[in-house]
């Protein structure tokens, strides 16, 4: 076998690896970028710990002092891009949405 014949059949062999795998890549590129993660429940432990709640204007005042009505988890430097529903993925809870229009004392003013 002739040595332009190998390099032929090498060339042949990884056109159809590229060809076949081709549906495979596009495929990932068609899938949505994540799924939308649960609600963080406000028993979780963490949360309770933390003081948070799915409505900002029903955090409890005399608990936390410092809390304002006006600051929720959409104006908190937290939180990461809205998913699908609109919750929000939060740097505080893992695997976990939070509501647009929840509290937690790790509250920070959105930069
Ligand atoms: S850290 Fe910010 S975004 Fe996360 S739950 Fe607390 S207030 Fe909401």
């Amino acid at each position: 076998m002739s040595e332009s014949n190998t390099s032929r059949r090498r060339f042949i062999k990884f056109a159809m690896l590229g060809a076949a795998s081709a549906p495979i890549v596009g495929g990932l590129a068609l899938q949505p970028a994540s799924a939308n993660l649960p609600a963080l429940p406000e028993d979780d432990a963490t949360a309770k710990a933390l003081g948070y709640h799915e409505d900002s204007t029903k955090v409890d005042a005399a608990k936390y002092p410092n809390h304002k009505n006006d600051q929720n988890c959409l104006n908190c430097n937290l939180h990461q891009p809205p998913q699908a529903d609109g919750r929000l993925p939060c740097a505080i809870f893992p695997g976990k949405s939070v509501n647009a229009k929840g509290w937690c004392a790790a509250w920070v003013k959105k930069a």
